[in-house]
């Protein structure tokens, strides 16, 4: 996955990250969700990122 846009925390405005794996539940009954989690490695900020279709990308 090319990663091309660079994250910003919003938070501290720190550019390093971890990142890991996670898996969400779904709230309405669908198949648990795949997420990557991005952790601000300055504040700790956590950012929660769909694989695939993004929260913002329903139609
Ligand atoms: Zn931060």
């Amino acid at each position: 996955m090319a990663e091309s846009k660079k994250l910003e925390c919003p938070l501290c405005k720190g550019t390093q990250f971890k990142k890991e794996e996670g898996k969400i539940d779904s709230k309405w009954g669908f198949s648990a969700h795949r997420v990557d989690l991005v952790i601000c490695e300055q504040c700790g900020f956590v950012m929660t990122f769909f694989k695939g279709r993004t929260i913002w990308d329903f139609d």
